[in-house]
């Protein structure tokens, strides 16, 4: 089965509205014309809409970097799917490990949120991902197994084969250690694997599964070469053009 790569910036808490709807015009001609990469931007939430409007008919999606699971309500401080669909966008990311070490997201809450956000109609970019010492311990697939479980908990077959789940380890993101292309290859084939067991072989064939950690142009290729490897989740160099549009081109 073949899966059309998907590249998308996590921009987190950088660029103002201006240097947001400055970045959607430049990105929009750097990548013009090409249809085989799916190329999503997630800036924080106060660029949501009007990035949306900026990329309105161009095929480049918008996602948010976090969502809470309900529709409305007095949860100060939280947005909801309904207002992310509301302001443009189509995709959420869920369970990053920045939320996780910084914000106390649990992988309960990561199962909600994804629950919601595909009730919703939304995409979820699902993360996971291990943490230097546990890799080092030799545990990266015992975590990578109870944050996948307990993330895709109670799904639908359907709705795991539409979403998009991200490997990102921990020790790779912002740190320029790229996982080598084989490591990255072992562990998504491992996700793959699980999927297969849990909602079986034909979601697992469906469903998208990125890599993320220090993805720049100069590794790209190698990575989007690996059989399982369906695009990326980039930080820092979705920052700037050149460099998010030399990943695009190189998962082309
Ligand atoms: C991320 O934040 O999801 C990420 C992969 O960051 P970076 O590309 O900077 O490692």
């Amino acid at each position: 089965m073949k899966r059309k790569p998907i590249i998308a910036g996590n921009w987190k808490m950088y660029k103002t509205v201006s240097e947001a709807l400055a970045f959607a015009q430049e990105l929009k001609r750097a990548v013009d014309g090409i249809k085989e990469v799916e190329v999503v931007v997630c800036p924080p939430f106060t660029a949501l809409y009007q990035v949306s409007e900026a990329l309105r008919g161009t095929g480049i999606g918008v996602g948010a970097q976090d969502v809470y699971w309900v529709d409305e309500g007095a949860f100060t401080g939280e947005v909801s799917p309904k207002m992310l669909k509301d302001a443009g966008c189509s995709y959420v990311i869920i369970g990053h490990s920045e939320r996780r070490q910084f914000f106390g997201e649990i992988d309960d809450n990561v199962n909600r949120k994804v629950k919601a956000v595909l009730e919703s109609g939304l995409t979820p970019i699902m993360c996971v991902g291990e943490r230097i010492e546990e890799r080092e311990s030799g545990i990266t697939e015992k975590v990578i197994r109870t944050q996948t479980e307990a993330g895709l908990a109670g799904l639908a077959a359907d709705q795991v084969a539409g979403m998009v789940i991200a490997y990102e380890p921990v020790w790779a993101i912002g740190t320029g250690k790229t996982a080598s292309d084989a490591d990255a290859q072992q562990v998504i084939g491992f996700i793959r694997g699980l999927v297969s067991d849990l909602f079986g072989a034909d979601v697992a064939a469906k469903v998208r599964i990125q890599y993320g950690g220090s993805v720049k142009p100069q590794n790209a290729a190698g990575l989007m070469a690996q059989q399982d490897i369906d695009g990326a989740l980039v930080g820092g160099a979705s920052l700037d053009v050149p460099n998010f549009s030399g990943i695009v081109k190189a998962a082309a």
